[in-house]
């Protein structure tokens, strides 16, 4: 599955975070038959209120979310792309995941130790990146010499290598994260994905207000906020420690909790829809009587590879995907109508998967 790794400095409230999204998870667990996998991995269910819809029209007995990782990567420090503290088993942690989640402290308390000395998101964030940054450009003082060696010597790949990293270890050199690299063509996005560079992933800065500033964010926040903005990031604004209390909490008790907060829904919701879509996910549902069910794959991702997300029988017996737009369901009421309507299309290998299609997928075993 896909998975976010939780980053920031120590302190900020990263495993407060990770623990209301899994103490969440498994109050919801009963879902999930394979949900643990490791204490620092949680599988969270992916809010969507389409599958609602979708489960009162199709009368469905139960709903059931789309699933996405979140890594508890702990043991950042200054010096961390040098090896200090657990540095080089944090940095391979990172690797591994497809999108990081960076946690900045934007709360003040006297009583909660600040590793810098003072609350200051803003070079948190850049000592963080500073070490993926660091770690990046030794990487590929290395591979891109060797590759540029190569290419000399007509090896094809390892000019497109030479070509594409090169790049970004200019823009590092440069103080840039290798993300603003672009590529020239698909082989060179190959080449460049395959590196799995630290700063190539996607970022969510998630700021970590107290109580008082859950709903509208402080003055702290709203600087993540501008630099995320110019950076093309993302950034939510959560109380891990409200979202910990709630976590606790019996759905019904939630709500009022929350609106007594001025919030419509909790933060974990947020992080959880935000870090999903920097992942360039989409989500397709099947519909029965026994339950609704939402499923995610990659966007541009084929009928065969949807069924495969079910199962790899379901993949490789493949022969069509009936299919209906989700607008197209909600508006004719159902299955029957948008069949008698026209609106229910049969889509072969080559069909490319739209966000919302609800599939019923027709296969040989
Ligand atoms: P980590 O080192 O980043 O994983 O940080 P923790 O989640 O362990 O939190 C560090 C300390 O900050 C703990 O004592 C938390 O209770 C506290 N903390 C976390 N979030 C908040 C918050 O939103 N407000 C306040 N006041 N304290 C918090």
């Amino acid at each position: 599955g896909f998975r976010c790794g939780i980053v920031g400095l120590p302190n900020v409230g990263k495993s407060t975070l990770f623990n209301a999204l899994t103490e969440t998870a498994a109050a919801q667990a009963a879902n999930y038959p394979f949900c643990t996998i490791e204490p620092n991995v949680g599988q969270v269910a992916v809010p969507d209120p389409r599958l609602d819809t979708i489960a009162k029209i199709g009368g469905s007995a139960k709903i059931i979310e789309t699933q996405l990782g979140f890594v508890d990567i702990a043991g950042l420090v200054r010096g961390a792309s040098k090896g200090e503290g657990l540095g080089n088993q944090f940095l391979a942690n990172i690797r591994e995941v497809d999108a990081i989640v960076h946690v900045l402290r934007c709360f003040e308390d006297g009583d909660v130790t600040h590793v810098e000395g003072k609350v200051d998101p803003i070079a948190d964030a850049e000592t963080v990146e500073t070490e993926l940054m660091l770690s990046d450009l030794e990487s590929l003082e290395k591979r891109v010499p060797a590759a540029q060696k190569k290419a000399t010597q007509g090896d094809k790949e390892a000019k497109v290598a030479a070509s594409v990293l090169g790049q970004a270890l200019d823009l590092l050199r440069e103080g840039k994260p290798a993300r603003l690299t672009v590529p020239k063509d698909e082989d060179e996005a190959r080449v460049f994905a395959q590196a799995q560079l630290l700063t190539s992933k996607p970022v969510l800065y998630v700021c970590n207000v107290d109580e008082a500033a859950a709903a509208d964010g402080n003055e702290l926040s709203a600087r993540v906020a501008v630099k995320a903005a110019a950076e093309g990031a993302k950034s939510v604004v959560v109380s891990a420690a409200i979202e910990a209390e709630i976590a606790t909490m019996a759905p019904a008790d939630r709500v009022e909790f929350l609106s007594d907060l001025g919030l419509t829904e909790t933060g974990l919701a947020r992080v959880i829809r935000a870090g999903y879509d920097l992942l360039h996910l989409l989500t397709f549902f099947t519909v029965g009587p026994k339950e609704a069910r939402a499923w995610t794959i990659e966007r541009g991702s084929k009928a065969p590879q949807a069924a495969g997300a079910i199962h790899t029988d379901f993949e490789r017996g493949f022969i069509r995907a009936e299919t209906m737009a989700y607008d197209d369901y909600v508006a004719l009421g159902g299955e029957a109508a948008a069949r008698d309507a026209g609106k229910l299309r049969s889509e072969g290998k080559e069909y490319v998967v739209a966000d919302g299609d609800i599939l019923l997928f027709r296969f040989n075993v």
